[in-house]
This record gives C-alpha cells, structure tokens and sequence, in this order.
C-alpha cells in the first residue's frame, strides 16, 4: 500500500514555515509548481506543488490533492526564489507565496467576453508597408471612413480581439463609433476571454537614434541580454537619456520572446512613462500597482503566467507575479527607499530583484542618477557593471544651484520663503514666463501645533507623533495611523481662546504664503492629499506641464521622472528637512532626493535655477549639492560609513518587539537584549526604546544587531531568538538590511 501512493509536498499561502505532503489521487497528473487545491483543516485552500512529498508518510494520516488548476506551473526559478527569500529575511515560507499568489481568482478559467476584430474582407493588404491607411487598403478599403473610424480601424488591424471599451479608449472616440463599425461589417464580434495587456509589444520598432555615449552603453546593455545572468548600474544624471538606453534591452529581450520586468517606485508610474513606452513599443505595458481594478488584476496575473503578457510595469510587488519565462528586469530609481517593503513581510524588492535575474539566468539593470551607496559599492567591488552617461541630452545643461542661508537672508516671522527666493520666483514667472516649483516634503499646514498660553502640544493618542493641521480638512490628522480630530476652537487643555500656533510649515502653509506673495499667480498644491486618485493627479501633472499653472507646491510626488518643459525654477523651502533624526542614511537620502528635485529645472531650452534654503548651508550635503559633486559625496559618505563600519562594510538587523502591554514589551526585549549576540565580529545593541515609541497603539522597543559580512546573520538570530517563546500578545519583527528605524 505505502508503495503506491505518490505524495507531493505543497505550500499553502499562509504564515507556515514549510509545504506539507498530500497524497496525489489516481489519474491526476502533477508537476511541480502546478497551482492546485488542497485541504487544510477544515478549509479548501489554494497550493502551489513544492517538490517531492515524504516516502514514509501514514496513508490514513495524509489528505489529497483535490483540484489541478489549468494554468501553466510556477517556473523553478521563482519557487526557488522564493525558498530564498523566505529564508534570507527569516519570514515564513507560505508569507512570500502569498504574494505571489495575491490573485486566487485569476485561477479560475476566465468569463468570455464580447469583443471585437477587425473584418477579413476589410482587413487592408499586410504585404504593404504600414504607413497610413491611405497606401495599405485593399480592394474595399476604408476610404469611405471618417478620421474616428479609420483611427479605430488602424488599431484593429493588427487582427487582434479587443472589447468596445478598450478600442473607444485606444482610438480615443466615444462608444458610438464602434457600434457603427459593427454594423457596417467592418469590426466582427467575437466571444473571447479578456485578452491579457501588452500581448503584442513591437520590439522592431525604430528607438531615438541614440548619441555615442548612449549607444555604448545600450549596446553592452543588448549584448548581456541572454540566458546568462548579469547585473549593471546604468548611472547618468537627470534627462541623460537612460529610460531611452535601457529601452534597447527591452526590445532585445523581446525579440528573444522573453518576458520583461520593468519597476518603478509606485508615484513614479506616470502616465507620461506609460506613453513614452507605448511610443517605442506601439502597445501599452501591463501595469501592475496598488490601486489596479480586481477584473484587471486578474487578467494580468494570469497573462504573466502563461507568458501572454510580455512587458509589466509595476511597483515593487510586481517582482512577485509568476513570469513564464521572465528575461530582464529595470529597476528603474533604484536608490528610491519605496522598494522596501515596511509592513508584513519586510523585503527590499531592488536587492531581491537582483536574486531574481540570478535564480532566473538574466540580466539585471539599477538605474539612477543618484545611485544608493549599496548599489555604487557593488560596483567598486565589480559586482555591477557601471554604465555612465555624464550628460544631459540635447541642449539642456544642469541648472544653476544657489544655496541660501536661512540665518542671514531671513524671511519676515512666521514666513518660510526668503526674500532672495521671492525675488527669483518673481522673475521668473513675471518675465520669464516660466514655471517655478516648490518643494516641501511636509504635508499639510503645520507640523505642529500648540497653546501660547500653557504650551499644550496636540499629540496622536496611538502614536508618539504630532497631529498636523490640515486646512483642507480643517482637522489634526495622524500621518502615522490615519487618526484625526477636529481643529478645537480653543486650547483643550487650559480652554484659552485663540491661544494655538502653526508651528513651522507644510505646503498648505507655504500656499498661503505665496498666494499673499503673488496674488494673480495661477498656483496649485500637489501632495497625496491633493491627488488622491490616478486621475485627479494625472489632471494636475497634465495642468503643469500645459502650463495652466506658474507655482506648483509639492512634496515628493512631484520630485520623481517628471518632465515639465516651462519648469525652470525650483526652491528648496527647508532643505536640512530630512537631516535631523541621526538615521544613518539621512545625508545619503537627502542628497538623492534634493539632487531629484533639482532635476526638475531647465530641462529644455531654458536655464534651470535651484534654490536651496537651509540653516546650514556649508554642512557636507549643501555643499555637494551646489557644485554637483556627486562622486566625492558618495566618496566620503563611503569612507564614514566604512570607519563606523556600517553598511555596506558590514550588515545590520533590526529586531521590533512590539504589543499593546507596555510592561510586557519591556520585559521581553530586556530578556532578548541579556541573551543577545555578542561575539567575535557581532554586537548587538539595545534594547531602546523605538523613535516611533507608540505606533498604532502599541508599544515598540528595538535592537540592532551588527554583523561583519561574512557572518550567517540569520543564522546567528535564529539561534538567539530560538530560546525564547514569544507570547502571542507581542510581536517579535526581524527587518534584515533595515533601511529606516523608526
Ligand atoms: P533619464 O531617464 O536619464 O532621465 P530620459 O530617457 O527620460 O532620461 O531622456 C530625457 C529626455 O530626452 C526625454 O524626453 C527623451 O525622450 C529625450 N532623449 C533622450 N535621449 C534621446 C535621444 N537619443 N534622441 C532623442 N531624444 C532623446
Ligand atoms: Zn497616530
């Protein structure tokens, strides 16, 4: 009996360590990586085949496979990729399948849909080239269409099936149209499932013709795409023409008929990428991000997986989707901190991204023009190759930086923009007629607010965070846990009346100020309060760029991949912002998000000028910022980080003991802290209390544990954390490679 039954081992997407064997029944026929069904307990649940089941298992003991799903295996090289990181960030095995199986439903074979295709008799002669209507009709051809008709015909004729809405929306006519076209015979109906976007990417398509030090760098770029693994930083100051370079990867990729990966940080997936792309490779990529519609969720995920789906743009989550035959990643703004995944399974998407090409035999490519000092290591190290394009392309230069200093060029009390600046913005949008920009990564009106009279400061009830006021809501909000409360007309604590001060900025509170400034100026306040939508952001990004607006106000939404041709202004308001904290990244960060920034001016024909106000303009991060010395700020942070040794000389692991019982937190990360690692090339530090002390109601203390690289860091943590038995009131986080510590 024991001989005869075939068992599998098959992973379930829940917080479970390892798969679990289940007997295969007869007739059943499955590999590994097949999508299947599984009983767990008492519920039916959704597996993936991880590999062989166990010989010596109790009949009576094992359950069944139910189900097979019809869809193509996950690929070895994810499943071992996901073994990988699972174990890398010492998270449970099931927690990362999860993520790539975010979209159970997508299993299902698909609802038929009504769509349509252009029409045999009047498809036009594809022996001619396709250059206009005009020259490719055949015998009946479209002649007699109107311009709405022949632009729908004209994306129809590839021969592939798309839904009214989808055509309406490509051809950009109302729904009428289509109707019409039906009925004429020119579209013909058919029942199809929702085809899966970016089927047919056109990788032959002619590119920008590249200048020589663009080439060179896309040829090495096309020359290291085949099954062989590689990794490179594509290194080049703002507008240099990167996107256009690894472009050219992308097209040979796909002329490989291998799938591509191209991640961005989530506020960086414009619109604006999505059509430069779509200009390059005639169909729109595959999105993949948070606020995507279930329906289209589905038909991606599963257009991945049967390897339809040829080029996905997404956010980090998309490293997670089951490629078929994935061949190249981007990762594309590779310093961004957004590729760190903070909350459930703590994951940095850019360093897995490089695990991936590696399990997977591809290519890999970082882009930035800020590099993070991982990244530029590696490439010291000759672990990256480094591609570099020292110059903007075309006619536009770096713009001009001009620091000032807060403490002499002081602006009036309770007003954060220096008279210099003022000046600036004047000129240019009176006689320039340009556009100036002003960043502010504070949301809001002010970041704090207290009582004159009694010094009572609004703090969140959860957190230990100021509330800030936001005049849009009129409310005190929580930015840390969504917490907010009414603006009290008085002083809750000592009841005086109009008693309580703004104290310092947010960009609602610079808005008034320039509105007092300028008054006839068109302005607008771009923050994630402001765009809460795709669309409404997408109105305020097109607004921008068409010029309807001379002061945009913005946080950082604003700082990444724009392109606004009247822009030639940019003021920095409080530049020394993200310095203060003492996070060990906190000049690093500054410096690539203040570089971004800057990157905003003069990106045509106009000379870009940057302002930037700080209290300490000869500090190392100021300096660099005005003279563009970029390589010697990387140089001497690299040196710093060395001599502290820090990371990337070493590694660090940030252990989180929260819970609501304060006590009990305290007790425990004391109990961890007595039996930490302590030993040749490890120290641990800690326990402290947490910057973020209380966060959504719990309490939250940490530990930091360093280690020289060639220690087994989560080697060395298991053992530790082995001994203890963590009471299911707290929680016990590890964060490998941390990059905040809030
Ligand atoms: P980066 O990604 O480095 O910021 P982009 O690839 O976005 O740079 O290029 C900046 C701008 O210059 C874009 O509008 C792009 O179309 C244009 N550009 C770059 N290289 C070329 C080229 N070789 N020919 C024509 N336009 C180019
Ligand atoms: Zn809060």
């Amino acid at each position: 009996m024991f001989g005869f039954m075939v068992t599998k081992a098959v992973l379930v997407p829940y917080p479970v360590k390892k798969a679990y064997d289940y007997a295969v029944p007869k007739g059943m026929d499955v590999e590994d990586g097949d999508y299947v069904v599984v009983p767990l307990g008492a519920r039916h649940v959704i597996g993936v085949v991880w590999g062989e089941g166990a010989d010596d298992v109790n009949p009576s003991k094992i359950k069944s496979i139910i189900q097979k799903y019809d869809v193509p295996p996950m690929p070895a090289p994810m499943r071992r990729f996901i073994d990988w990181a699972a174990h890398y960030t010492m998270s449970e095995l099931g927690a990362f399948l999860k993520l790539a199986l975010s979209v159970p439903s997508a299993l299902d074979e698909p609802k038929s849909v009504k769509a349509y295709v252009c029409a045999k008799s009047h498809s036009p002669n594809t022996n001619l080239p396709p250059t206009g209507v005009g020259k490719a009709l055949g015998m009946d051809g479209w002649k007699n269409l109107s311009p709405k008709h022949k632009a729908v015909m004209e994306i129809a004729r590839d021969g592939l099936a798309r839904r009214a809405s989808e055509l309406s929306r490509e051809a950009g006519v109302g729904a009428g149209v289509i109707k019409t076209l039906h009925e004429k015979g020119y579209l013909k109906e058919v029942l199809v499932t929702q085809p899966p976007p970016c089927r047919a990417p056109d990788a032959l398509r002619a590119g920008a013709t590249l200048s020589p030090a663009q080439q060179l760098a896309a040829d090495e770029l096309v020359l290291a795409t085949k099954n062989k693994y590689s990794a490179y930083l594509l290194d080049g100051v703002t507008g240099s023409g990167k996107t256009e370079v690894y472009f050219e990867a992308v097209a040979q990729a796909l002329k490989q008929d291998k799938q591509v990966l191209i991640m961005l940080p989530e506020i960086a997936l414009s619109n604006a990428f999505l059509s430069r792309f779509k200009e390059r490779f005639g169909c729109a990529p595959a999105l993949w991000h948070s606020s995507l519609s279930d329906a289209m969720r589905k038909t991606t995920w599963r257009g991945v997986a049967q390897g339809e789906c040829k080029v996905v743009v997404g956010a980090r989550s998309s490293l997670f989707l089951p490629y078929k035959d994935l061949g190249l990643i981007i990762v594309d703004e590779e310093h961004d901190p957004a590729y760190k995944q903070e909350e459930g399974v703590i994951c940095n998407a850019r360093d897995m991204a490089v695990v991936r090409a590696h399990m997977g035999k591809f290519p890999v490519v970082m882009v930035s023009a800020t590099p993070s000092l991982e990244s530029m290591h590696n490439v010291w190290s000759g672990k990256y190759g480094h591609l570099e394009l020292p110059d903007r392309h075309g006619q536009a230069g770096m713009p001009d930086m001009h620091l000032i200093d807060m403490t002499k060029d002081k602006p009036e009390r309770n007003h954060f923009i220096a008279p210099s600046l003022t000046k600036a913005i004047a000129d240019t949008i009176t006689e320039q007629k340009g556009q100036a920009l002003l960043f502010l990564n504070r949301r809001g009106y002010a970041p704090l607010t207290l009582c004159r009279t009694c010094g009572h400061r609004f703090e969140c009830p959860r957190c230990s965070a100021w509330l800030i006021e936001h005049k849009k809501t009129n409310k005190l909000h929580c930015h840390h846990c969504g917490y907010d409360t009414r603006m009290p007309p008085q002083c809750p604590k000592c009841g005086d009346k109009d008693s309580l001060a703004a104290c310092g900025p947010g960009v609602e509170r610079v808005l008034e100020e320039v509105r007092e400034l300028f008054p006839d100026a068109r302005t607008c306040v771009l923050s994630s309060d402001t765009a809460t939508t795709h669309d409404e952001l997408k109105k305020m990004l097109d607004d921008i760029r068409d010029h309807r607006v001379d002061i945009i106000i913005g946080t950082q939404i604003i700082a990444k991949g724009h392109h606004f041709p009247k822009l030639t202004l940019v003021g920095v308001i409080d530049a020394d912002l993200g310095l203060s904290g003492g996070d060990l990244r906190a000049s690093e960060r500054t410096f690539q998000l203040l570089h971004q920034v800057a990157g905003r001016a003069g990106r045509e024909d106009e000379k870009g000028h940057v302002y930037l106000q700080s209290f300490n303009p000869q500090s190392r991060v100021m300096q660099a910022l005005a003279s563009f010395a970029r390589d010697d700020f990387l140089n001497v942070e690299a040196m710093q980080r060395e001599a502290a040794n820090m990371p990337p000389y070493s590694r660090l692991a940030g252990i989180i003991v929260s819970g609501r019982d304060e006590g009990q937190v305290i007790e425990l990360s004391k109990k961890l802290g007595q039996s930490a690692p302590h030993a040749k090339g490890v120290q641990t530090l800690g326990p402290a209390d947490a910057p973020m002390y209380k966060l959504r109601g719990k309490f939250r203390r940490r530990l930091l544990v360093r280690a020289d690289k060639q220690i087994d860091i989560q080697k060395t943590i298991e053992h530790w954390l082995a001994e203890f038995k963590i009471p299911t009131t707290l929680r016990v986080q590890v964060d490998i490679d941390p990059q905040s510590f809030f």
